[in-house]
């Protein structure tokens, strides 16, 4: 069975937030994402990461830009970054870009569907709706205390 993530993450990758006003987010994002109409909540995980960690759309990801130079990376150059920092996440972002060699952030890339990284993350399973519009994004940085961006995963 596949699941589907709505994840919500600071747009800048180092930040985290305080316990309330994570807890206050989640409240949000839970009224926000009601999931199926069966009365069963959505399950939602919150989590703060010791280090940088990838928050990826899984089987969502169709290509991913340079932005210097506007080639396709090939995704398994990413997806074998991804596998060799699985355990202790990355030190930095900074990365080398193998299509024309330019020095970048990793999430200065041009993921499509959008991915990120974080070291907070609250992450919304089978949320039963569609991505959030610019106002609920906004409502939801404004609780947590910094503006927000979505990933949305296929695993
Ligand atoms: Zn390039």
């Amino acid at each position: 069975m596949s699941d589907d993530v709505l994840s919500i993450i600071p747009t800048d990758p180092q930040w985290q937030p305080d316990r309330p006003a994570a807890e206050r987010t989640a409240a949000l994002a839970a009224d926000l994402a009601p999931g199926q109409d069966d009365g069963i909540e959505v399950e939602i995980d919150v989590t703060w990461h010791e280090a940088l960690t990838p928050v990826d759309c899984g089987a969502n990801l169709e290509r991913i830009g340079c932005p210097h130079c506007d080639a396709s990376i090939d995704i398994e150059w990413y997806a074998d970054l991804l596998e060799t920092h699985c355990d202790d996440g990355f030190a930095t972002l900074a990365v080398t870009v193998p299509c024309c060699g330019a020095a970048t952030s990793l999430d200065a890339l041009d993921y499509a569907w959008p991915c990120g990284f974080a070291r907070f993350e609250i992450a919304i399973w089978n949320p039963e709706r569609d991505w959030f519009d610019d106002d609920e994004l906004a409502t939801l940085g404004d609780t947590l205390g910094h503006p927000v961006k979505q990933i949305r995963a296929h695993i």
